[in-house]
């Protein structure tokens, strides 16, 4: 004998009306989401913690829009991160600060260089100094946005533009440069084959393809030039001394020797360095650690911003109105 079915209670969504768990497969699961945060939550666990995440896009100096994802805590204090070469904003380590920086209270953005990830525009070699540009409209949009930026982060060249970044503006001062290159002249050949610059001067670009053959990007003469011509070691020893900069490096990194970081240490004054012992470039195995020593030195940027807008902080029952 069959069994009755029994009755089961089915919550429908009212925006699709589909059945709640059938939402994600609905024509457009974007516009229950809301709806779902409200009324069925325990179905959708992440859409609660997504709900404070919001793209933003930002045009650059060329018209192109750049996307990011804002972790919004609510706090004035804003830190965008950046990432490296072929990377993008929903990579590691950038994800992983981002929300150890959230976790902190403490906003958070990530975005994509033009030409990377989501972010319009065409993916470039080189280019140091337009990622630094790039930069600089997300910098300016949030102030404008009533965010102060309190720092900015880079991992590998997102490093290097972060240092750039400081070298041209004095606006924020907590910079961090996760395994960033100090001798730019150094790890093309890796990529490029020998005799690069003969041959990109004979036909104006080289293509780069990956193991299988298949092409990944062209280099161009000019954006190998660029590279070739950002002088890190000049940057360095352009930023301000308020400006406290903090690099770390792993030591088994095959990417970027960390003898770079060495370098980085001699050039910047207000500089703190940070080896980590058999951390890779991509600090696999230690990204919680690599996590702690970013959000302590930024909270440490916070705390010395605060005592100096209120000096009275400083004493030990000094209380402070504005903190
Ligand atoms: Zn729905």
């Amino acid at each position: 004998m069959a069994e009755k079915p029994q009755p089961v209670e089915v919550l429908y969504c009212a925006v699709c009306s589909l059945p709640v768990e059938y939402c994600e497969f609905g024509p457009d699961f974007g516009k229950c989401k809301p709806w779902l945060i409200k009324n069925a939550p325990h179905l959708y666990p992440d859409l609660l913690k997504d709900a404070k995440r919001q793209r933003v896009f930002i045009e650059n100096k060329h018209g192109e829009k750049l996307v990011g994802i804002l972790h919004d805590t609510g706090s004035k204090e804003l830190i965008i991160i950046c990432h490296g070469f072929q990377s993008s904003k929903e990579n590691i380590p950038m994800v992983t600060l981002a929300g150890a920086l959230e976790r902190e209270g403490i906003s958070a953005f990530c975005f994509d260089f033009a030409g990377n990830g989501e972010s319009e525009g065409s993916f470039q070699y080189g280019n140091y100094h337009r990622e630094s540009d790039d930069l600089r409209h997300v910098v300016q949009y949030f102030q404008g946005q009533n965010h102060i930026v309190s720092a900015i982060i880079g991992h590998s060249k997102g490093g290097n533009v972060v240092l750039l970044y400081a070298s041209k503006h004095s606006d924020v001062q907590t910079v961090v440069n996760i395994s960033g290159r100090f001798n730019l002249k150094r790890g093309i050949e890796g990529r490029l084959g020998r005799d690069y610059l003969q041959r990109i001067k004979q036909k104006g670009f080289i293509d780069v393809v990956n193991r299988k053959g298949r092409f990944e990007y062209r280099v161009t003469e000019e954006s190998l030039m660029d590279r070739l011509t950002t002088d890190t070691r000049k940057a360095c020893t352009l930023i301000p001394d308020e400006c406290r900069v903090l690099t770390v490096h792993g030591t088994i990194d095959k990417i970027v020797p960390y003898q770079d970081a060495l370098e980085f240490a001699k050039a910047i004054r207000n500089h703190k360095l940070l080896i980590m012992d058999g951390a890779n470039h991509e600090y696999m195995e230690h990204l919680d650690k690599l996590a702690s020593v970013v959000v302590d030195f930024i909270k440490e940027g916070l705390h010395q911003g605060m005592l100096r807008m209120c000096p009275s902080a400083k004493r030990p029952n000094g209380l402070c109105s504005k903190i």
